[in-house]
């Protein structure tokens, strides 16, 4: 399968997924038509499928101009039919989607949203505004325990999984997290080497999960130094996971 990252806005990401030998292609979070449309055609591919990670409009904002020229089908979590543009297919996690040959499956990851779902093809997942590179949503509609279980769900997939997020985040989450857990070698080095891409204008994503879980401070509730960061700016936390990961996610929201 080929993978074409396209930057969307100001920094959202969209993918256009192809299956080389039927050059069907799927294109997850178009935060807007005319870029997208642009590279379908670039790429001689035939578009089947829209999948939408949630419903906010930096995801979807592209559905109504893409349906316009290409009569596909939409994908996205089945709770969120009425704020999806035009979707067809409601999914829910365990479902496969086909792309030509290309097999997906979907995981139901609430928390940023109450409706978001993930899609993985192979070893690459398309997670939206749940986990990102570094970081993770705000918890715009779930609550802590809904996105600690859809990150702990994520963190299951193996080390080599690809983690592609909807947004080019990472810098700015790698400045929060060397606050909260500043010893940490492989996090200090990552911030480095991402400081260093950015500034040659280079994209952050994707990275690995056996990356995200080394350096991602909120999948890292085990972490001592994380545990003592979170103690000293809300002494009243229990050390439980879901409590950790709360206030590092309260920590962050007022970074
Ligand atoms: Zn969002
Ligand atoms: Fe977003």
């Amino acid at each position: 399968m080929k993978i074409t990252q396209i930057s969307l806005l100001r920094d959202n990401y969209g993918y256009l997924l192809v299956c080389e030998k039927t050059k069907h292609a799927a294109i997850v979070d178009p935060s807007e038509a005319e870029p997208v449309l642009r590279r379908i055609a670039q790429e001689q591919a035939t578009l089947t499928a829209i999948l939408n990670t949630h419903h906010h409009r930096d995801h979807t904002g592209g559905n109504e101009g893409i349906l316009a020229a290409h009569k596909v089908r939409v994908c996205g979590h089945k709770s969120d039919q009425a704020r999806v543009f035009g979707m067809t297919d409601g999914v829910d996690e365990g479902d496969e989607i086909h792309i030509g040959e290309l097999k997906g499956k979907v995981f139901f990851i609430p928390g940023h949203t109450t409706g978001h779902v993930a899609y993985l093809f192979e070893d690459n997942l398309f997670c939206g505004d749940t986990l990102f590179t570094a970081g993770c949503g705000r918890l715009f509609e779930g609550t802590p325990e809904q996105m600690h279980a859809s990150l702990k769900q994520l963190m299951a997939l193996p080390d080599h999984t690809k983690v592609y997020c909807g947004h080019e985040y990472t810098e700015n989450n790698l400045r929060f997290a060397v606050t909260v857990e500043p010893k940490n070698p492989k996090l200090v080095a990552r911030y480095d080497r991402v400081k260093a891409l950015r500034a040659s204008g280079a994209s952050t994503v994707p990275a690995t999960m056996e990356e995200e879980k080394e350096t991602n401070p909120f999948l890292r509730w085990d972490s001592a130094e994380i545990q003592a960061s979170v103690k000293s700016a809300a002494p009243d936390t229990h050390l439980d996971p879901v409590s950790v990961f709360a206030t590092v996610r309260k920590m962050k929201d007022a970074f």
